[in-house]
Parts: structure tokens; sequence; C-alpha cells
């Protein structure tokens, strides 16, 4: 057994951490293999939260709303659509006056551009044009924004307020905490940020759950009383209801809003899941969206590489996700900076090589790229035929540095020096990661 995977295993039965899933979309959710889970979690939860057994899947504003509505909150009649055709015609069907909202994986939409309202269903048809197919960026998508794929054509109301009502984690308590804020809308961050007190916070305890005294506190709080509290209250119940019912990790309505005939909606609907609990609603995991996630990391999925992207130039391939975080870290410590992880996995194949190093050569960042693999089950000359084989097809451009060692390992190198490829081979883990830290500096100077 590799070393990795025996740190691994070791760590795994020392901490008890429980089989994860991952995702893979010809396949629906596999248990993830037990080693990986241990490392990641153990030594980077912000990775392990990248990577393919993502702790949390995101859904977009008209799933959300339609999941609440079955709860019992209010929601503006609506519908999503993936053309300008179909826009208009639902457009039509609500009478005319809509909004035509975004949908993507990121808040901030309003500032951004992604919320239009539309007088008819001639300029639904226009705006929806205009919005689908475009590059929305916004405060939460990073500069290289988001594609929209689809907008939700929603009926206008007349908004007298907008409040904000949310479900999260406090990790100090280790309890959910139900927000409310009669200052909801576009700013809510620059109120938890500037004015935190006009924030009303709630603990829901996990024996009681939220309670009507709660419920009727927290909307009158925000400033609605007589029928409009009433229905708040009952929007707060129906709210704390779905966040749990779903396994939800954030569950928040922002703006949550008063009409200006007293009555209340969630005019925007954000949830997330809990990857972990996922097993338990199939129905919830078909919501998965995967033009929302890094194409490249969609693209290792469908060959069960583990692939996260990261910002550096220094491509690396491995086997082991222990090996992974070691490579990574000793890239880092030659100077240099990977611009993936890439868990190959133990047993990995040609085909997975090849494609494995074809999605490393997809990322323009890279200018080296590190191969570093202990031969175990994945024999050495698998690898080294998987990686010649796949040069030949994809006419690398920037240069190769390969460091293995194990099984078959002699078959390995003389593969590679007799491809007739220019590999540098090294000789152990600090040379290579000098060696490929040197090229890829040189690489990014040229
Ligand atoms: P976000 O910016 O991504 O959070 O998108 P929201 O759905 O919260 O929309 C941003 C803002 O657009 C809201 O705060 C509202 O002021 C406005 N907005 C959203 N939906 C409607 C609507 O149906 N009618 C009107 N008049 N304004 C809306
Ligand atoms: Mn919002």
């Amino acid at each position: 057994m590799p070393s990795c995977a025996r740190l691994a295993t070791a760590l795994g039965g020392l901490f008890q951490i429980p089989t994860r899933r991952v995702w893979q979309p010809a396949a629906g959710w596999q248990p993830a293999p037990q080693e990986h889970c241990a490392i990641l979690e153990f030594l980077s939860p912000a990775l392990a939260n990248k990577a393919g057994w993502r702790t949390q899947m995101k859904i977009h504003e008209y799933q959300a709303k339609s999941l609440l509505a079955c709860y019992g909150v209010a929601v503006p009649r609506g519908e999503a659509a993936s053309s300008s055709e179909k826009a208009a015609e639902i457009a039509e069907k609500l009478g005319g006056a809509v909004v035509v909202k975004a949908q993507i994986h990121a808040g901030g939409r309003g500032k951004g551009g992604g919320v239009k309202v539309a007088k008819n269903p001639q300029e639904a048809r226009e705006i929806a044009s205009k919005m689908l197919g475009m590059r929305l960026v916004t405060h939460q998508t990073g500069p290289e924004g988001r594609i929209v794929q689809k907008v939700l054509i929603e009926e206008t109301l007349p908004i007298e307020r907008e409040l904000y009502l949310g479900i999260v984690l406090d990790r100090a308590q280790g309890k959910n905490v139900f927000m409310a804020s009669a200052d909801g809308g576009v700013d809510i961050e620059e109120v938890a940020a500037k004015t935190p007190e006009r924030i009303l916070r709630e603990t829901i305890e996990p024996g009681l759950g939220l309670t009507a005294f709660q419920a009727r506190k927290l909307a009158f709080g925000i400033g609605l009383t007589g029928d409009a509290g009433n229905l708040a209250a009952r929007s707060v119940v129906a709210l704390t209801q779905a966040n749990d019912a779903m396994d939800a990790t954030i569950a928040e309505i922002n703006p949550f809003i008063l009409t200006k005939d007293g009555k209340v909606y969630a005019l925007d609907a954000k949830i997330t899941l809990d990857d972990n609990a996922l097993f338990r609603h199939p129905d919830l995991a078909e919501l998965r969206d995967v033009n929302e996630e890094d194409p490249l990391e969609v693209e290792a999925s469908r060959f069960g590489l583990n692939y996260i992207k990261l910002d550096g130039n220094v491509a690396c391939m491995v086997n082991g996700a222990g090996l992974a975080m070691a490579t990574m870290d000793i890239i880092k410590y030659a100077g240099g900076n990977p611009a993936n992880f890439l868990d190959v996995g133990g047993g990995a194949n040609e085909e997975q090589i090849r494609n494995a190093f074809r999605i490393l050569l997809l990322d323009k960042a890279v200018q080296a790229v590190l191969i570093n693999i202990f031969g175990g089950i994945l024999r050495c000359d698998v690898l080294a035929t998987g990686v010649v084989n796949a040069a030949r097809e994809l006419s690398v451009g920037v240069p190769v540095v390969v460091r293995m060692e194990g099984t078959n390992v002699e078959q390995g190198r003389q593969i590679l020096r007799e491809s007739g490829m220019n590999f540098t081979v090294a000789d152990g883990m600090r040379d290579a990661a000098e060696k490929v830290v040197a090229l890829a500096s040189q690489g990014a100077a040229a």
C-alpha cells in the first residue's frame, strides 16, 4: 500500500470520518474513497469544500422559490425560461408587466444588471434575449462572471418595503440562528457590517424548533404588525420548516417584501443544500446545475478524477490525495504555485491518465507540468504509456517533469526516454519540484 494511502487510512480510522459521496454524472452519487476524504477533511476543509465531495450544493432562485412555495412561503407567480420566445410567452400568461431575472449561482445580480423590469411581453422578449448568453459579473462571481443560461420571468409586485429573512448555522453555538432585518434588499452586507444591531437574531433550539413566540417577535421586530405581522410570522415558520426538511445549510429570503396591499412575498430566495444529506433527497440532488460549476472540474468528474483548479502555473498530476497535498506543498516550498490539485486515484488506467493530462493542459495559466506518481496499483509503465499517448495527441507546448517510483519504474522510465519527447525525468520529490518551478518561471518570463 502506498504510504499516503496508509496515512489516510490511519487518519480515517482515527477520526472516524464517515464515508462521503461523490457525484459522478454518469453514475449518480457514489461513495467517495475513504482515504481522500480523510486527508482532505483533516488537512484542508476549504479544499474538501471545493473538491468533488463538495459539502454544499447550490440551487437556482427559481428552484428555491418553488421549493419554498411547497412549505407555505408566498412567492410571486413566475416560470423559468431558456429562450426569449418562452420568456415572452410566460410574460403574456402573467398579464404583461414582468421582472426578468438572470439565474446564476451567485447574488448581487440586481446591481450587476441581472434583474430588469419589462412593461410588456415584447420588452420581456428583448431583455431576455440580451440577458441569455450574457456574461454577468457581480461582486459574488469574481471578474470572470457567469454565463446566463436561464432567466426567471415573474409578475411584478407593488413593493412597499424590502426586508430580510435568513437561517444560517452559528458554528460557535452549534445551532441554527434565524436572522431578520427591516433593512433588506441589495445592501444587506453593508447593514451587517455597519449596523449589525439592525439584524435581529433568534437561536433555533434543535429539540424545540423555532417557537411561535420567536416567529412573532421577529415579524414584529422588523416592523410588521396586524395581518402583515401574522403573515410574516407564518413565513418565518415556513422557512424554518423548509430549511430543516431539506437539510439546507443556508436558506435566505432577500428581499422579503411587504406589498402596498399588505401582503408579504419572497422576492428572492437562496438555498444551499448539505451534500452529505443529499442521499436522503434524490429529488433535490437532481437540481444540480453543472453549468454553474468550473467546466474543467466537471470535465474531470466525468472521468472519476478529483481535480480542483487553483490559480498558480505549475500543473500537477498525482495519485493519491495525500501525495497530491504533499506535492502542492513542495511546489510552494520550491517557490512556485500549483495550478491545480489533481488526484488521478490509486488505480487509474491509461484512459484516465490521458484525460487527466488533457484537462491539465486546458488550463491556459499552466507553464509547466509535474507528474508525481507512486506506482502501486497504478504501475509506472501504464502511467508512462498514458502520458506519452496523451502528449502525442495533444502537442504539449509546456515542459513536463516526471518523478515516479514504485512498480515497474524502470519500464516506465524507458517508455519516457524512448518516446522521443522532451520529458525531464527527476530524481526525487525535491529535485522534481525545483526543476518544474524553474521551468515554469522560464515559461512565464518568455
Ligand atoms: P440579487 O441582487 O442577486 O440578490 O437579486 P434580487 O432578486 O434580490 O433582486 C435585487 C433587487 O431587484 C431587489 O432588491 C428588488 O429591489 C429588485 N427586484 C427584484 N425582483 C423584483 C420584482 O419582482 N419587482 C420589482 N419592482 N423589483 C424587483
Ligand atoms: Mn437578493
